[in-house]
């Protein structure tokens, strides 16, 4: 009997242990309702709009799978070809400061895995996003598709140019590091159209710098010091 009672409970637990694997699709819901409250609410993020996006967005879904297990952690993690997918945090700081509307047309620069492009499409009309490594940028473009985000597009090329022919945008938002603001970036946006961009050398200090065009002006302002890839520069470009 005693036995027989030993052997239910091991099976009762090695369900259990089951259900609580990264097969179930559960697991990820409840990692990122965690992920949602400990590091994105906590640390101060309030608008409602950017914490629905960062619960339903399945971040796991963008990283390559040997660090799939590490997904929701409070930290960048590598996507390939030398690039990283930014903190959760700083995903869902710099969605928040673009006070973004259900009808802005945003463009970002640095499309790496898609996440941050998925969080703003969620939010806003539309996304255009740029990336300069052809490989990174198709597989986005393929997973963005996959989960029915119709609302964002995809283009290999220099984000230094921008994107002329469906500009001006009312917000943009640089996930790489220039050194200084590029001025295309700039004159694509719109009037009272906002930006967040993180600026510095490459292994030196950078600054996250929101700027704002109020009346023909661009005005900055630095919000956070940060850690970002390099923005690199296109080979048609010396
Ligand atoms: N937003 C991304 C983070 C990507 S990391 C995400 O959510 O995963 C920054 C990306 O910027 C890298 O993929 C890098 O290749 C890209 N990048 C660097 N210089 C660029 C440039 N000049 N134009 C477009 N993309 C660039």
């Amino acid at each position: 009997m005693l036995r027989k009672i030993s052997f239910l409970l091991v099976f009762v637990l090695l369900l259990a242990g089951v259900n609580m694997s990264a097969e179930n699709p559960q697991y990820y819901i409840l990692e990122r309702q965690r992920m949602v409250e400990r590091q994105i609410e906590a640390r101060g993020i309030k608008d409602s709009r950017v914490l629905k996006a960062m619960q339903k967005v399945p971040r796991h879904l963008f990283i390559p799978e040997e660090n799939r297990h590490s997904s929701y952690a409070d930290t960048p993690l590598p996507i390939g070809e030398g690039q990283t997918i930014s903190q959760p945090y700083i995903v869902a700081f710099m969605t928040e400061i673009l006070d973004l509307d259900s009808e802005d047309r945003i463009l970002e620069i640095g499309t790496g895995s898609g996440y941050q492009a998925a969080i703003l499409g969620e939010i806003a009309k539309e996304v255009y996003t740029i990336e300069i490594i052809p490989v990174l940028g198709k597989r986005a473009e393929k997973l963005l598709k996959k989960l029915e985000y119709e609302n964002i597009y995809v283009k290999i090329g220099d984000g230094y140019k921008g994107w002329p022919e469906d500009a001006p945008f009312d917000a943009v938002i640089v996930t790489c590091a220039p050194e200084d603001i590029p001025r295309a970036l700039i004159n694509q946006l719109k009037e009272g159209g906002r930006m967040i961009i993180p600026v510095g050398t490459s292994g030196g200090v950078q600054e996250l710098v929101k700027g704002v065009k109020d009346k023909g002006r661009f005005k900055t302002q630095d919000v956070l010091p940060v850690r970002f890839v390099p923005m690199v520069r296109g080979k048609d470009k010396k």
